[in-house]
């Protein structure tokens, strides 16, 4: 996984997986999923902003 702050290793969809401290924000399945370049910076949460965790889901939609 990786944290919010880390550098995108390659391009494609992430998810974002938790928060990094206990939160009652529940980001709904279509905020948890974003698109990322390779480079950028990984954000906090989608809807809150706060710090967490991402995992690789999948390609970019528009390379396939
Ligand atoms: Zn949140």
């Amino acid at each position: 996984m990786y944290e919010t702050e880390e550098t995108v290793p390659h391009g494609g969809i992430y998810l974002f997986e938790r928060h990094q401290y206990e939160s009652r924000c529940k980001p709904s399945q279509n905020e948890k999923e974003v698109e990322f370049e390779e480079g950028e910076s990984f954000p906090g949460c989608p809807r809150c902003g706060d710090g967490g965790f991402w995992r690789y889901l999948r390609a970019s939609d528009k390379e396939e």
